[in-house]
């Protein structure tokens, strides 16, 4: 077989990596650069190969940077099968649809700027396109083998990174020998509350992994929610607010979570919960339909309340009028909004209410890429510029990345030991140099051949 990486390869965002087994071509995942949407020269805008050759397309999971290019796919005239677990299949529909009405806004403002238009611009792709996906899409259960192509056997496991991840495997005859090829996709966290841990998969023949925090060390879960509980009560005792940007696909959930399970098993005094963002309201009915997914003891503490990720604590804002309405509030009250890095979407407008109030906090539960407002306010600067205009950045700043939906350099360690070892190839994908510098040994010890960290479009026979 033949393997090609044609995103995600020395960096984190771009995922897709083609395969060939025989005469067979199957893509996995189809991801979205990290790049203007409407820059005319941006990765997003060309494939390294020829959409209409590929027989079937398999998706991990549905971030954009695994799912968002689809639709391209689509629009360049792929029309196979694209397979996906159920709930990736839901939360793909959502987050397309989102993802084409963004670019529409774009675009229009983008030729407001310029009435007479500099050149023309095309969207990535439209709402049609996302239609097209959404038809093409089958839904498949986890750990029920599957032939999808003659003599491919596709099986999903639970990856614990979000509702739906899945890790995929794949099983096939290649001259008389059976071979098991396995992509991780993104692998969650150990021991995270909500979600199970990572499925143990053993006897791989070919393994390509995740390596997000191949250098990190992230703290344990019972650690992270002692640092909410202590922000929270002092909020409480000072009577302020705590704004949290969230991803709307999975931190929002996650941290709802937390803080149900802050004000239920722990018996922190409740404070209000707001959730600021339409997005992350019609993710988390997806969420509602998925009782299974997640662990027993999260399942138990969610009964307690009416409908799951709702508890009476916990108030979805919907119009702009209801998140208006917040900045007039008094506190102590919680408020998670998007987006994750704080670029976009109404983050924004209540970062600028909060951050010059010295009893504020704000509280950074994810990655933040260089140059995001995200990243300047976890690292603590003087004064932040948001919405066109400067403040003082007096309140205080918590950075609490363990919530990330990541595995961590001891995670991945542990899932490489339980795999059993015996693996013919390996290789390191979807990280930064420098994690995937740290990680590479760590593999090693149960990789027969060196591991490769792969360039992208680079091509390998294993
Ligand atoms: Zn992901």
């Amino acid at each position: 077989m033949r393997v090609t990486f044609h995103g995600a390869a020395r960096q984190v965002t771009g995922t897709a990596h083609l395969l060939e087994i025989g005469r067979s071509r199957i893509l996995l995942d189809c991801g979205l650069f990290d790049s203007n949407r409407l820059d005319p020269e941006s990765p997003n805008r060309q494939f390294a190969f020829e959409p209409r050759d590929v027989d079937a397309v398999i998706v991990s999971h549905a971030h954009n940077d695994h799912i968002g290019r689809l639709p391209c796919l689509v629009r360049a005239g792929y029309r196979g099968p694209i397979y996906c677990t159920r709930a990736t299949g839901d939360i793909t529909s959502v987050m397309l649809r989102d993802s084409a009405r963004i670019q529409r806004e774009d675009l229009r403002n983008a030729l407001l700027r310029h009435p007479h238009g500099v050149e023309p611009i095309e969207p990535l792709f439209e709402l049609a396109d996302v239609e097209w996906v959404v038809e093409l899409l089958r839904r498949t259960p986890y750990a029920e083998p599957q032939e999808i192509l003659p003599g491919i056997v596709l099986t999903y496991f639970d990856a614990g990174h979000i509702l739906g991840s899945a890790i995929i495997q794949l099983d096939f005859e290649e001259d008389g020998r059976r071979r098991r090829f396995v992509f991780t996709g993104d692998l969650g966290r150990r021991n995270m509350g909500l979600l199970p841990d990572p499925t143990i998969i053993k006897g791989i023949d070919i393994l390509v992994s995740e390596s997000t925090y191949g250098n990190r060390e992230l703290d344990p879960y019972d650690r992270l929610i002692k640092q909410l509980h202590a922000i929270v009560a002092r909020a409480t005792r000072l009577q302020s607010k705590i704004v949290i940007p969230a991803f709307s696909l999975g931190r929002t959930q996650r941290m709802i979570y937390c803080l149900q399970e802050l004000f239920t098993t722990h018996k922190v005094r409740p404070i209000p919960v707001y959730v600021d963002s339409p997005l992350a309201l019609r993710l988390t009915d997806i969420h509602r339909d998925y009782p299974q997914a997640y662990t027993p003891a999260a399942r138990r503490l969610m009964d307690r309340d009416p409908m799951y990720f709702g508890s009476k604590y916990v108030e979805f804002c919907t119009t702009w009028d209801d998140s208006r309405r917040l900045n007039y509030l008094p506190g102590p009250m919680v408020i998670i909004a998007s987006s994750g890095m704080c670029e976009a979407g109404r983050i924004r407008h209540h970062l600028k209410h909060v951050v010059e109030d010295p009893e504020n906090a704000v509280v950074i539960v994810s990655y933040q890429a260089e140059g995001t407002l995200g990243r300047q306010l976890a690292e603590g600067a003087e004064r932040v510029q948001i919405l066109d205009q400067w403040h003082d950045l007096n309140a205080a700043v918590y950075v609490l990345d363990g919530f990330s939906g990541h595995a961590d350099r001891n995670d991945l360690a542990w899932w490489f030991e339980q795999t059993g070892g015996g693996i013919a190839h390996g290789f390191l994908v979807h990280g930064e140099p420098e994690s995937l510098e740290a990680l590479s040994p760590v593999l090693q010890q149960h990789v027969l051949n060196p591991v490769q960290i792969p360039e992208r479009l680079a091509s390998h026979e294993v």
